[in-house]
């Protein structure tokens, strides 16, 4: 069985690169003594949580409840919804979900904490809580000053039981230098220790203290006093990792395979993978780092230059050969937003086609 089975645009996963991810990235944790919480919206498949699992995880983290939902449904017990919850909807669910499964979530608001409390009080549970904090990327999260007066307060509801603090230090996204990177990285999560130490002297119970950013964890692991990660890019890696430094291409996992449908003239070619697939990610939080919309794996001389929905524009050089009914593999800019587009990827093994995976917690946006 060769690739010529598959049809285009198709999604594959290198499955020996993406077992090596998982393995050196639980390694890495073991060799710190942190605990492995990997966010799934990479892949939402269950397969490669599994993997995650098996090679050590102690839960995963999710952003949706729906996503939750499914994998709690497939056996996962140990969940923490790292999104604020909010509206009488979701908590209706979340409070099913507590029922069921070992199930936690944040809080950066004491309205909101009050009505999450009133509604896992009303349903007989008790809900484990972290506070996110903004350390500096300014999301969500609780700014520094109104900490410890929030803290107080989530201490005090009889629905949660306040267990620590996080953070996704997702700014560094926005930092291609390395050593700014790991100097931010570093700051944001030492910020989150410093914020522990200060609620602990208060005497609140803060056991868990966790960050997760796939760019500067390895620059962040050794910390003192983080206890948990929670990276979610670093199973598949992208073009947005490598034009980082963070990774070399051939740590890439996934990539899409594209066919060349229309020779235009003499310096475009269009393929089958347009923003459909690809998605119009040229960076993350919009900061455009990017010029392209992907890499041509082992094509230098074409350029995958915009995108329309079903078409990508592809910029020849003047060398470039290039005929229509030809395959190319394109490593997407953002691993996560490509997978959220397809109910499938093909598992490929030494260039062959082993397997199909379900991308079933795709498309959970509440
Ligand atoms: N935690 C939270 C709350 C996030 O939003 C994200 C990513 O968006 C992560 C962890 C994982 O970050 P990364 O994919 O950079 O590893």
């Amino acid at each position: 069985v060769s690739l010529d089975s598959v049809d285009t645009p198709a999604l594959l996963v290198d499955d020996s690169r993406l077992d090596r991810n998982i393995r050196l990235m639980a390694q890495l944790c073991q060799q710190h003594g942190r605990k492995l919480r990997p966010h799934i919206k990479t892949h939402k498949t269950l397969e490669i949580a599994r993997r995650q699992r098996d090679s050590g995880a102690v839960g995963l983290t999710v952003a949706k409840l729906g996503e939750a939902e499914v994998y709690a449904a497939a056996g996962f017990d140990d969940l923490l919804v790292c999104y604020p919850i909010v509206g009488p909807l979701k908590l209706a669910r979340l409070a099913a979900l507590a029922r069921r499964v070992t199930v936690s979530t944040v809080v950066d608001d004491a309205g909101a904490a009050r009505e999450l409390s009133a509604a896992m009080t009303a349903a007989g549970v008790r809900l484990d809580v972290l506070l996110k904090l903004d350390v500096g990327m300014h999301r969500v999260g609780v700014a520094a000053g109104e900490v410890e007066p929030l803290a107080a307060a989530v201490a005090a509801l009889p629905g949660l039981r306040l267990r620590g603090v996080c953070i996704h230090e997702g700014s560094v996204y926005g930092e291609p230098d390395p050593a700014r990177r790991r100097a931010v990285g570093r700051d944001q999560v030492q910020q989150l220790v410093a914020t522990a130490e200060r609620l602990r002297d208060r005497g609140l119970p803060i056991d868990v203290v966790s960050c997760g950013s796939t760019p500067s964890l390895a620059d962040v692991i050794d910390i003192d006093g983080l206890t948990e990660v929670r990276p979610g890019n670093y199973v598949f890696y992208d073009a947005m990792q490598v034009a980082l430094g963070v990774v070399e291409a051939e740590r890439c996992a996934l990539s899409v395979l594209t066919t060349v449908v229309s020779r235009g003239g003499a310096d475009h070619a269009i393929v089958d993978a347009g923003a459909k697939t690809l998605s119009l990610d040229r960076g993350a939080h919009g900061l455009g780092l990017l010029a392209d919309y992907g890499r041509i794996v082992g094509r230098d001389d074409v350029k995958l230059a915009s995108l329309s929905e079903e078409h990508g524009w592809l910029k020849l050089s003047k060398e470039a050969s290039l005929s229509v009914g030809e395959r190319l593999r394109v490593l997407p800019n953002h691993a996560c937003a490509v997978v959220n587009n397809v109910d499938k990827m093909t598992v490929v093994r030494d260039s062959e086609p082993v397997g199909e995976w379900d991308i079933a917690a795709r498309g959970q946006v509440t």
